[in-house]
């Protein structure tokens, strides 16, 4: 037989050669990061001379360097775990000994869903203790304890499989008797889903692991209420979350649908800004909702996950998609390969789409901009500069990236790039 022609042979190679071409590119990308980074870390760009000190460039070098050899072997993990995973029979292997276990039917599919994300989460914890209490320890990032550390991971695997077993109960049942058009019921349930997620987490899940404490400091809360106003928002109320719990790095955000939203400032950044770079920050998260930034990214995402599962049903059909993946799909009843599908789907789709994620940043880093030039309009465009130049100095950004590299994985413009702007309006 010709192997060219052989479909489970030709879903082997695109695998292999999809893995080689992603881990590569990934590869280049980062080294050219490194030697980039290394490469300007003894001199603060020209711009900036005036307010990031020496020391504090060195450090945010020294800091993106640390992470960046952290995810060169995140990388060589990624690419271990997806062929011990396929070629070399580990989802074979799980879907056979939970098969003789529990049996076939909706429990043995979702034990092997849950055991494939257990499983992956395990053999990532090294790298995930090393971040924390290894890097972000050693620039004195880390707030966190062992204690709470373990408090966390045990809260988000139980609010894990609250969540997750139902929605992937509704799934799978939609996938075993929603006939041909299955994947949109599925993706009907959802989109639903994801909304009731997001309608739920301020109040529900957040407090979880932050505590929300209503925000004293009356003169600020006078001026975010007056620049709420003036830009047509209405403030359901102001909260300072403890994230100096586990992080010295600080943000703010809103949550909440329509025009009415809970603002809720990082502990952190309330030490680090003043009232009117406070302001100026705000009014950039207000830019992203008058610009619809975050519907339209919503709508997005419901369209590609559209897409995905019209082809995911496409794929199941074939044999080949199992068998060139390293997996024996169940020959009598097709409905036994569901969770086995939606595994291999969600491993082998991110190889390439890495290629085109070029494209979602490109407009991510537009719309920041278009963010920052409303803060301009609605608050001092010198209030956000200085908090911006705050910002990236007390998380220890990196000044000095490389643009080949900013363009694959970067959703906020440069420092450099953003400022410019800034200065320009
Ligand atoms: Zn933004």
């Amino acid at each position: 037989m010709n192997v060219f022609s052989d479909p489970t042979w030709a879903m082997t190679m695109a695998l292999v050669f999809l893995l080689v071409a992603n881990t590569l590119t990934r590869l280049w990308l980062a080294s050219r990061q490194i030697r980039h980074i290394a490469a300007h870390a003894d001199a603060v760009p020209a711009d900036f001379a005036d307010s990031v000190g020496l020391p504090e460039h060195r450090k945010a070098a020294h800091y993106s360097l640390a992470k960046l050899r952290l995810g060169l072997v995140d990388l060589a993990l990624e690419a271990a775990l997806l062929l011990g995973w396929t070629l070399l029979g580990g989802l074979q292997w799980l879907n056979e000994t939970l098969l003789g276990w529990l049996g076939a039917g909706m429990g043995q599919q979702i034990a092997l869903i849950v055991a494939f994300v257990l499983i992956g989460g395990v053999l990532h914890l090294p790298l995930t203790l090393i971040e924390t209490f290894g890097v972000e320890q050693r620039f004195g990032f880390n707030r966190s304890t062992p204690g709470l550390w373990l408090a966390d991971m045990a809260k988000g695997v139980a609010l894990g499989l609250l969540l997750g077993v139902p929605i992937l109960w509704v799934v799978l049942s939609l996938m075993a008797a929603g006939g041909k058009l299955w994947w949109l019921w599925a993706w009907l349930a959802l989109v639903a889903y994801q909304l009731f997620v997001m309608w739920i987490a301020p109040n529900v899940i957040m407090p979880l692991f932050n505590r929300f404490t209503p925000l004293e400091d009356e003169a600020l809360k006078a001026r975010v209420q007056a620049l709420m106003e003036r830009s047509g928002f209405t403030a359901k109320g102001f909260f300072v979350m403890d994230g100096s719990r586990r992080s010295a790095h600080s943000n703010a955000f809103f949550t909440g649908f329509g025009a009415s939203k809970r603002v809720v400032f990082f502990d952190t950044l309330l030490q680090q800004l003043n009232a009117g770079e406070m302001e100026a920050v705000l009014a950039h998260e207000l830019g992203h909702f008058k610009h619809r930034h975050v519907i339209k990214m919503m709508a997005r995402s419901f369209v590609f996950t559209l897409a995905g599962l019209a082809l995911l049903g496409w794929l199941m059909g074939q044999v080949w998609f199992f068998t060139g993946l390293g997996v024996t799909p169940s020959m009598g009843d097709a409905s036994a390969n569901n969770a086995l599908a939606l595994i291999l789907f969600t491993l082998v789709l991110p190889l390439p789409l890495f290629f085109v994620s070029p494209m979602g940043s490109a407009l991510s880093r537009r719309q920041e901009f278009e963010a920052d030039a409303y803060a301009s309009q609605h608050a001092r465009s010198a209030d956000l500069r200085s908090a911006l130049l705050k910002l990236y100095r007390d998380n220890a950004s990196t000044l000095t990236p490389d643009p080949v590299y900013v363009s694959f994985y970067y959703s906020h413009p440069p420092a450099g790039q953003r400022l410019a702007r800034l200065n320009a309006g």
